[in-house]
């Protein structure tokens, strides 16, 4: 996921990265992040995954298939993009292009490959890494939502080891163990990076 906020003194929109290992709860964290603060966009990405129960066309992800992705990627539609656990995730370049012209900070909740993209790109960006407190839980925390196959857990949990390992190459870490400390800590974070616009 990517964040963009808005600072209003300087007038300047800020690209925001949240990254974590699958099942750590950047999604429940960004959501609430998105409640406190509706003057941030949250970018809307396109995966080659099928949606989960509940999951809606346009609000959780642009489900495409392959080819689509594929030619996303030829036009240079995407800003970065990875392969995660067997599917493809992208982030769709113009919403995000646009926003920041308009002076509105963006949000990018996306995975380890593509926060380096971002990184190298757009140095600027203020880049959050969420870690679970311990890997013992973050795998309790993936059978227990229960909402992929026992294939698909045991490959994020292989990813999960290697973007652990990756944290400190984020410009700051927030432990999530319990989600009211680990939000104010993010809020906390934004309000020192963007004093005028939390
Ligand atoms: P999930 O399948 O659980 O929705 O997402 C799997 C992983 O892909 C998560 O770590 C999520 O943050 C990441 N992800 C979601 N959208 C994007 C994207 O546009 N780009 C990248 N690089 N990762 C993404």
């Amino acid at each position: 996921m990517i964040l963009v906020l808005r600072s209003k003194t300087m007038q300047t929109a800020k690209l925001i990265v949240i990254t974590g290992p699958s099942g750590v709860g950047k999604g429940t964290l960004v959501r609430s992040l998105l409640q406190h603060h509706p003057e941030l966009v949250l970018s809307t990405s396109v995966t080659t995954r099928s949606p989960r129960l509940g999951e809606v066309e346009g609000k959780n992800y642009y489900f495409v298939d392959r080819n689509k992705f594929q030619q996303m990627i030829e036009n240079s539609e995407l800003l970065e993009w990875a392969e995660f656990a067997g599917n493809l995730y992208g982030t769709p370049r113009l919403p995000v292009i646009e926003n920041i012209k308009q002076g509105k900070s963006v949000v990018l909740e996306i995975e380890l490959q593509g926060a380096r993209q971002i990184q190298h790109n757009f140095p600027d960006a203020l880049r959050i890494f969420i870690l679970p407190p311990s890997m013992t839980e973050l795998e309790k925390r993936l059978w227990g939502r229960a909402q992929d196959s026992h294939q698909a857990i045991a490959k994020r949990l292989q990813r999960a080891t290697e973007e652990v390992k990756a944290a400190g190459e984020f410009d700051v870490q927030v432990v999530n163990d319990n989600l009211e400390v680990a939000w104010q800590n993010l809020e906390t974070i934004l309000l020192n990076s963007l004093p005028s616009s939390v």
